[in-house]
């Protein structure tokens, strides 16, 4: 590709995006293509020769975009979100453009500073104390992984790294089970081991971890000769939004001397609001706090900010300094590879700053208010329906509900079909949980563009689809 070819087809792709954004309700919002199909349109070798830009990008449009499922359609109740304003869509373009590797501060001082700015703007609009330090992960998967390693290795007294775990006592680490998935891969990956993740049961409408029992379970372990080392709050769990009194739980924590990190990898982009922080009160005495700007807040996938009380400790686990990676005559710099497992790192902070300059908090803390209060209209609307039923209450802008079966019917398979229905007809997206061993479906609002017609559509959708099957 030539250079004016590079100008020609940039226009091509950002008129594409543009208009892709402008039409997303025309389409449904989950894939509808069956396994199998888009690899059966693409060829099974690579090309020898090389092919016209024109075939390319047809080929992209024909074969790959009636396979995607429309992650920005405002219709979009599944999951949580993963949103992408537009305008940090453009600031994604610019930083593709000059594909800068910032793993270090000389490798480009612009990235390592804004970093450090916004990440402090972000924590200003949380409202955590200045004694935290921002960083941005790739994703709260690698965040929580960064923190199991801090917690084990100041368990281990920074052995760990050296010697490897074998011969140490056994590192335990507690949570409820209402965590992501993400805390028990950190355990396997930080070679502590699935049963070294110490379960503590939950009580109460949030699902929360029950303070004495995790006391007890702490008290217990040391007498036993395990190592304790560290406990993972949830606020906002993926299921419901079960959510941990993350004041009890430092102060037991505190009391042992264990690292708390704390995962709002969802719902910490509605801690903007301070009408919201009493889901995490107790949030300044945790060790480490992960959230995703790319769930709730807008900034494209991948931006999860990662804020630490005591930097030092990331940086004693994590990093390395070979002669090459050295920032000759420049000490007391930023270098944030040593505050993440990999060493390479896009430039991610420019799309924060593009959201939260373009947006303003105050902006943001609109579209999430809404989302809160449509979410709220739509669990009361289906409550009144008599064959519906609220499952668990809205947790901010998420619950669940069921619909009811007559007598001896498989409540379970109904519900499962149900969902299926909903996403094949395509108006609305919605996914599934299990609460209590049953199945409920899970409705979150949350999508950048989404309006209150968005969420009222919802509702005509869930119940068309439940009549239809009666
Ligand atoms: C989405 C989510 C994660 C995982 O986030 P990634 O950035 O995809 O790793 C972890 N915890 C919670 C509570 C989540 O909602």
């Amino acid at each position: 590709m030539d250079k004016e070819q590079f100008r020609q087809w940039s226009h091509r792709a950002a008129d594409w995006g543009a208009d892709y954004r402008e039409n997303l309700r025309d389409r449904p919002v989950r894939a509808q293509t069956a396994p199998g199909e888009i690899a059966a349109a693409i060829a099974s070798a690579p090309p020898e020769a090389a092919e016209p830009m024109e075939a390319i990008f047809a080929d992209f449009e024909k074969t790959i975009v009636p396979g995607m499922t429309h992650w920005q359609h405002p219709r979009f109740f599944a999951y949580f979100p993963a949103n992408a304003a537009p305008v940090s869509v453009v600031a994604e373009y610019l930083v593709t453009a000059m594909a800068a590797q910032c793993m270090l501060w000389q490798t480009s001082p612009a990235a390592t500073e804004l970093e450090t700015k916004v990440l402090d703007w972000l924590r200003q609009a949380l409202g955590l104390p200045a004694g935290f330090a921002g960083v941005i992960q790739d994703s709260a998967s690698s965040a929580t992984l960064a923190a199991m390693l801090v917690m084990r290795e100041r368990a281990l007294e920074w052995q760990g790294n050296a010697q490897g775990l074998a011969g140490q006592r056994p590192v335990r680490v507690y949570s409820s089970d209402q965590v992501h998935t993400s805390i028990d891969r950190a355990i396997w990956i930080a070679g502590i081991g699935q049963d070294n993740l110490v379960r503590i049961p939950t009580a109460g409408a949030l699902r929360s971890m029950d303070a004495e029992a995790l006391d007890q379970a702490i008290a217990r372990d040391r007498e036993a000769g395990f190592l304790p080392a560290g406990v993972v709050a949830s606020v906002g769990g993926t299921s419901v939004g079960g959510s941990d009194d993350v004041a009890a739980v430092c102060a037991v924590a505190r009391k042992y001397g264990l690292y708390v990190h704390v995962d709002a990898a969802w719902a910490g982009s509605a801690m903007i609001c301070p009408e919201f922080r009493h889901l995490w009160a107790g949030v300044e005495e945790a060790d480490s706090v992960v959230f995703n700007p790319h769930k709730w807040l807008g900034a494209q996938f991948d931006c999860s900010a990662h804020f630490i009380r005591d930097p030092e400790s990331l940086v004693k686990t994590l990093a390395i300094q070979p002669e090459f990676l050295k920032t000759h005559g420049k000490e007391g710099l930023i270098n944030y590879s040593e505050w993440s497992v990999p060493l390479g790192r896009r430039f991610r902070a420019l799309k924060l700053w593009f959201l939260i300059r373009a947006h303003g908090l105050e902006g943001l803390r609109t579209m999430i208010r809404s989302h809160v209060a449509w979410a709220k209209k739509l669990a009361s609307r289906i409550a009144a329906e008599p064959d519906f039923e609220i499952v668990t209450e809205p947790m901010l802008s998420l619950f669940s509900f069921r619909h009811r079966v007559t007598e001896g019917a498989d409540e379970d398979a109904h519900n499962l079909a149900l969902v299926s229905r909903i996403n094949d007809e395509g108006r609305i997206y919605l996914t599934q949980t299990r609460v209590d061993g049953r199945v409920a479906i899970r409705f979150q609002a949350g999508q950048f563009e989404a309006t209150e017609a968005d969420v009222d559509a919802a509702f005509d959708a869930i119940v068309d689809a439940a009549r239809a099957m009666t």
